[in-house]
């Protein structure tokens, strides 16, 4: 199929953005990457009046660091933070992420922005920078705003924009000494959006995990914090449990964590995956994810 007709506009600044965002209002659709949007476009899955081309927007595509942390503008590409130094020192569980974010050829042209804004629950990089703490910064007529990234995905391809706002950047708190980061999904081939997926940071200390953060991925309308778990596992001695790496292992604590895993999670059943399947397989990779964590380095 090809798209339905629309308008195309190709603003140069942020400010005639705005005046085409509220001029269409929800009739018109940013455009960046496109590798989300013009599918639907081609599927009349999204029939828009009008697309707002945001790729010509200076600046938009920044990586660098700031006072506040790492700041990756919206427009950087997929490929252009899974390549930057800044990311692999700074955001490493973003470098670790990005080589399951579609396949290279999407990697390309798809943008970290476009990623956060569409807002799909088994998307990799939503669940990162909810692990990371980062904050999402928006943009529209009425200033600035910034979001922290718990609060930005609110349910499936829902976030808190505003009419009129687009997403700008996001800021990343630099990663903190005797911090580690895993990540893992699983996925029926590499490349397919996962069955289920975990971001992970954690302080390791004498074989346990004196913090940690765990985010899932595909188990929810959004990433989903497994608060359960963490308690389970915080400043427990896990090092030998968690060396088991499966969800059979019977010692605790991670046998504890796997069972929070149960109020923490309710994931969806579709033709990829029951809801069982799903929560074996989150246990799975927290068993794996967790017995990795734990090692500090040498
Ligand atoms: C075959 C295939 C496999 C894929 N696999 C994966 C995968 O495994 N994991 C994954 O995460 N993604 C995957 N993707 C999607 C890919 O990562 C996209 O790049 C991403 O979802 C959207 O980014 P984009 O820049 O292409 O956005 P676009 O397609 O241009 O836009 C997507 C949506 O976001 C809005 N939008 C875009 N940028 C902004 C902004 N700055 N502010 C406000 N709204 C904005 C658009 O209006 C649109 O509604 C896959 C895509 C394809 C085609």
């Amino acid at each position: 199929m090809k798209p339905a007709p629309f308008d195309y506009h190709r603003p140069a600044s942020l400010a005639e953005t705005f005046e085409l965002l509220d001029r269409y209002g929800d009739e018109g659709r940013i455009l960046a990457g496109g590798q989300s949007l013009v599918p639907a476009l081609n599927m009349r899955l999204a029939t828009p009046r009008a697309l707002i081309d945001i790729n010509r927007l200076p600046g938009l595509d920044a990586i660098r660091l700031t006072t506040e942390g790492l700041l990756i503008g919206a427009l950087a590409r997929h490929e252009a933070v899974e390549r930057s130094a800044l990311v692999r020192e700074h955001a490493p569980l973003i470098a670790l992420a990005m080589p399951h974010v579609g396949h290279a050829a999407i990697r390309t042209r798809g943008t970290f922005g476009g990623s956060l804004a569409l807002a799909d629950p088994a998307a990799e990089l939503p669940a990162c920078v909810v692990a990371l703490d980062a904050i999402i910064r928006v943009e529209g007529r009425g200033g600035r705003r910034d979001v922290e990234a718990a609060d930005f995905f609110r349910g499936i391809y829902t976030t808190a924009l505003e009419p009129g706002e687009l997403v700008t950047a996001v800021v990343i708190p630099r990663a903190q000494p005797r911090w580690r980061f895993e990540f893992r999904e699983l996925a029926r081939r590499h490349g397919d959006f996962a069955l289920v997926g975990l971001a992970a940071a954690a302080r390791p200390a004498n074989g346990a995990l004196e913090d940690c953060r765990l985010v899932f991925f595909g188990v929810g309308p959004a990433p989903v914090r497994a608060r359960g778990a963490e308690a389970a596992l915080r400043g427990q001695g896990i090092a030998g449990s968690a060396a088991a790496s499966t969800p059979r292992a019977e010692a605790e604590p991670m046998a504890a964590a796997i069972r929070a895993l149960e109020r923490d999670l309710a994931p969806p059943g579709d033709v990829h995956g029951s809801p069982a399947l799903r929560r074996h397989l989150a246990g799975v990779l927290l068993a794996r994810a967790v017995s990795t964590l734990v090692e500090e380095p040498a």
